[in-house]
């Protein structure tokens, strides 16, 4: 949600910052602006809608200068329009912020401080550029720091004053910033993926932190002006690894990244003689574990029916009692918890304000709090005491993917690690082992029916809506089967247990309704046959998710997906891709904005 890029150092800063703007729009915005310092004066463009919008408009105009800010916007306050769009300015241009967040108590501020002072905008964030400006004798850093006391609410905040032609002033409060040290040269952005092309070398600002950046070096310090002292760390991740490789959309890369970056987050983390995993970042003792009375997962979206799944791997393998909550209802709700609890937040970004928010509650109240994220050094790896990255590398299109499949792949070692501390086996812990182990040959089987699913998406492509059916392990891959369709097609679709039906979604059915529904071979394979047979009985279109070699599914079908057979609790791993590859289909068929679809963003970061 929401984009900032700064530089400053020895290279024109322009082209720099519309890259930089290009590499964060997976994040979801509606509208971009650059503003560029050449050491006398401050120029600022802005443009709605696309990064090239504002290219365009930049193209004509010579803008020069080694200092600039810019930004992706995800409006909060204030409709779409070029005026609402970031940077803002005080009364003149000579002082302009980007900001990322919300000023909650912008309207008291307004009232308190902006008398004569007048607003070209309706945001949140043009209150606080006037708050700074009014601060203002000659030390922006300062400036900055006695505005932010007065302010209530989130911010990823970067400031630029045309007197200090040399310096950027940044402060993050619930937004993240991150520091890039390159040779004589610094950035400054939301997350790393706009300075991959130039440093790997970081540092991850905190709540509370403000820093004052010059081309000689950064100061970091809090909002008491106590300064703080910070070492930088390295990335991993590379620059192709965050580049289409040739294919149409990243979601269709990520899609087809699965197999590789499934073995990523199991590598050195099982055992399969002992038939366990070993999670050590779970940072706790075997006593401290064979305490734990009860798991909660925490996580929004995507992440949340991957918990599902996280749900029945934990209860099956340890027969810890799991539950999995919404983190938006779980931090309102007043939840029971106790020593005896471990907390796992899950998160692809670690950035998930409500997921976020959460995790304290939990911690507050006693729990044992772990994060399970795919970025590195994002908020959640930091704010918890320990947790396991996914390392599903850079996940750029806004719905996720090969996130959802390696917090699978995550949750389940978890799983089993906890099971052999109680009632699973060495050797059903063994086999399972081995059969996770199988998973990204298989998967490369299912990824081998792109076309064949491609052809039935587009069949269905105009349907006004559809119904995904499932049991069991994989009720949570109908969820997420019909998610994922809604978030990039914007066909309706809902989810139901199959054995659900006859309490409402039946009246639904007809010739007019598809109908998707998993029915893989497995102990509940039975009862699912019972419950496609009955659809097919009031003549909705039926496609069928079904294992390899079932023939006889075929009189039920209209059309069907065949996938290889695996362990129940895995099939998860292997039956969502047939139903990630259907979404995309149905998406680029209808011509949708596939990695960016409309009102989302990658990283929710406000609540
Ligand atoms: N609240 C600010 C606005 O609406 C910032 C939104 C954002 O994070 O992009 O302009």
């Amino acid at each position: 949600m929401c984009g900032i890029i700064g530089y400053i150092g020895k290279k024109q800063a322009l082209p720099i910052l519309v890259n930089g703007l290009r590499r964060l729009e997976y994040r979801g915005y509606d509208s971009a602006g650059v503003a560029i310092s050449d050491g006398k004066k401050v120029a600022r463009v802005r443009a709605m809608g696309k990064i090239d919008e504002l290219a365009n408009k930049l193209k004509p105009m010579t803008i020069s200068g080694t200092v600039g800010i810019a930004h992706t916007r995800w409006a909060t306050h204030g409709g779409v329009s070029e005026d609402n769009a970031h940077p803002h300015a005080a009364c003149t241009d000579d002082l302009v912020i980007v900001h990322n967040g919300i000023i909650e108590n912008y309207r008291e501020l307004k009232d308190k401080f902006l008398k004569g002072h007048e607003l070209k905008s309706q945001t949140d964030t043009e209150i606080l550029a006037h708050l700074i400006e009014i601060f203002y004798k000659g030390n922006l850093t300062e400036a900055v720091r006695a505005a932010l006391k007065e302010v209530r609410g989130t911010y990823g905040l970067v400031a630029m004053h045309s007197a200090e032609p040399d310096k950027l002033v940044a402060a993050r409060l619930g937004s993240p910033l991150v520091i890039g040290v390159g040779d004589d040269e610094y950035f400054l952005a939301s997350d790393t993926s706009p300075m991959l092309a130039h440093t790997k070398e970081v540092v991850f600002l905190d709540d509370g932190e403000i820093a004052e950046i010059t081309p000689a070096g950064f100061k970091i310090s809090n909002l008491n002006s106590k300064s703080v002292d910070k070492v930088s760390s390295k990335i991993d991740w590379d620059e192709a690894s965050a580049q289409k490789q040739g294919f149409p959309h990243f979601m269709l890369k990520e899609i087809f990244d699965q197999p590789a970056v499934f073995m990523d987050a199991i590598r050195g983390r099982y055992n399969l003689a002992e038939g366990t995993a070993h999670l050590g970042g779970l940072n706790m003792t075997i006593e401290q574990m064979h305490k734990i009375r009860r798991v909660i997962l925490l996580a929004c979206g995507t992440a949340s029916y991957a918990s599902l799944v996280g749900k029945y791997a934990m209860e099956r393998l340890a027969g810890i009692p799991t539950e999995v909550d919404v983190a938006s209802e779980f931090r309102y709700r007043d939840p029971i918890i106790d020593h005896h609890t471990l907390v796992f937040g899950i998160s692809q970004s670690g950035e998930t304000a409500d997921t976020l928010a959460a995790l304290r509650e939990a911690k507050r109240k006693g729990a044992y709090v772990r994060g399970i994220v795919n970025v590195i050094g994002s908020t959640m790896a930091r704010e918890t005491d320990g947790g396991t990255y996914m390392h599903a590398g850079p996940e750029l299109a806004v719905a996720s993917t090969k996130a959802y499949t390696n917090m699978l792949a995550v949750l389940i070692l978890y799983a089993i690690q906890f099971g052999r501390l109680n009632r699973l086996t060495e050797a059903t812990g063994e086999r399972l082992i081995a059969a996770l182990l199988e998973i990204p040959e298989k998967m490369k089987e299912v990824l081998a029916l792109n076309d064949g699913i491609k052809k039935i998406a587009m069949k269905y492509k105009d349907s006004a809506g559809m119904l995904f059916l499932g049991r069991g392990v994989n009720y949570p891959v109908a969820l997420e089967g019909s998610h994922k369709l809604k978030e990039i097609s914007y066909i309706h679709s809902e989810a139901y247990p199959a054995g659900e039906m006859k309490h409402g979604a039946n009246a639904l059915l007809g010739p007019n309704f598809p109908v998707l529904a998993i029915i893989t071979k497995n102990q509940l394979y039975e009862k699912m046959r019972s419950n496609v047979e009955e659809v097919k009985a009031r003549y909705s279109p039926l496609i069928l998710v079904a294992t390899v070699g079932d023939e006889s599914v075929s009189e039920l079908a209209d059309d069907i997906i065949y996938v290889p057979p695996t362990m129940e609790l895995l099939e998860p791993l292997l039956n969502t891709i047939a139903l990630q590859l259907f979404a995309y289909h149905s998406a680029v068929a209808l011509g949708r904005d596939v990695d960016r679809p409309r009102n989302l963003a990658k990283s929710v970061t406000v609540e």
